[in-house]
């Protein structure tokens, strides 16, 4: 039988906003020593927007985006949303691919015929320059990740695009047709209001914040900064992400994870206490312990303050 406390400290949870999926965890979240937010969708809204567009000598900012827009066609990434929704504003028409492949945690991979290539390219390189041959070329757009796993160089005015972007804490996704990078769009995203106060909650009550997020570096510390918080594990793949969690259990803390993303699901899994946020993916629910219904990140805080008090009456 469910002890009489547990039973009214879930439902008084589930009053709070809290799907409790996993009652000892809920009892443990009284003595947490860290969590650990993903950023993307958690601590910040997660809705990008294309803000910028670079391109390369021979290139035009709309090829580039017509080429991004091509090869994002089939996945569900919020960065590829934007970029469609980019090219859906700028009334660009986008040529459609065979061969999609998402490059987890980097970018995707697709073909794209080649008629359907922008004509404008440099040196003869596009449109049917190719004589004849019907093979199309590969459009792949990605992250700094994605450049250094192909091993290609951006050069400097790319780089400094990039640098530039970073400073406002903007993301930067390269596009690339074969093995050329040939224009970048930056992305914004905005830190939702509700993160400051629940950091600030959590931080008040003893416990440490770490930011847990495949993001580059830059972009990692510039929200991190802004959130003022300390620990940052940026650029980590997919498959090392509940990795940082079991270092951190290594040191002897209890870590809770908080995070929507198919990628958190092993992290969630991983941790003392997962949590889910509620507009997340099924598999990151599925994965959580407790499962936050308001996509408010001030609710991990509740969520203490009410193992704290529920737990403590039963001693
Ligand atoms: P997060 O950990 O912030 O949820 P992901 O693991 O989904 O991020 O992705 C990490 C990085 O890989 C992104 O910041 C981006 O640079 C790149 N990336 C992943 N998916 C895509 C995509 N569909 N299009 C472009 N870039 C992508
Ligand atoms: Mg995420």
């Amino acid at each position: 039988a469910v002890p009489l406390v547990v039973a009214i400290n879930t439902s008084t949870a589930a009053r709070n906003g809290m799907l409790v999926r996993d009652r000892i965890a809920m009892e443990e979240a009284r003595n947490l020593d860290t969590v650990v937010f993903d950023k993307t969708g958690t601590l910040t809204e997660g809705e990008q927007g294309v803000v910028e567009i670079t391109a390369v000598e021979g290139w035009s900012e709309a090829e580039v985006l017509t080429l991004a827009a091509a090869a994002e066609g089939d996945s569900e990434h919020m960065i590829a949303q934007a970029i469609r929704e980019e090219a859906g504003e700028r009334g660009l028409s986008v040529p459609g691919v065979r061969g999609f492949e998402a490059l987890e945690g980097r970018g995707v991979r697709a073909t794209i015929e080649h008629d359907a290539i922008p004509a404008a390219a440099p040196g003869g390189a596009g449109g049917s320059a190719n004589g004849g041959e019907t093979d199309g070329r590969t459009v792949s757009v990605g992250g700094p990740n994605l450049l250094r796993h192909l091993e290609v160089e951006p050069g400097p005015d790319l780089e400094r695009f990039a640098d530039q972007a970073g400073e406002r804490g903007q993301g930067v996704v390269y596009v690339l047709r074969d093995e050329s990078v040939v224009g970048a769009l930056a992305l914004a995203d905005v830190v939702r209001e509700e993160s400051f106060e629940a950091i600030d909650a959590l931080q008040g009550m003893g416990i440490e914040i770490a930011m847990l997020t495949g993001d580059d570096e830059d972009v990692a510390r510039a929200v991190a900064d802004e959130l003022e918080i300390d620990t940052v594990f940026a650029e980590v793949l997919p498959e090392d992400k509940d990795e940082k969690i079991v270092e951190l259990q290594a040191q002897d803390k209890l870590v809770a994870m908080v995070g929507d993303g198919v990628n958190d699901a092993p992290a969630l899994t991983r941790s003392d206490v997962g949590i889910a946020i509620g507009s997340g993916t099924d598999v990151a629910v599925e994965s959580a312990d407790v499962v936050l219904v308001e996509n408010d990140p001030r609710d991990v805080a509740r969520l203490v303050r009410l193992s704290r008090k529920s737990y403590r009456k039963m001693q």
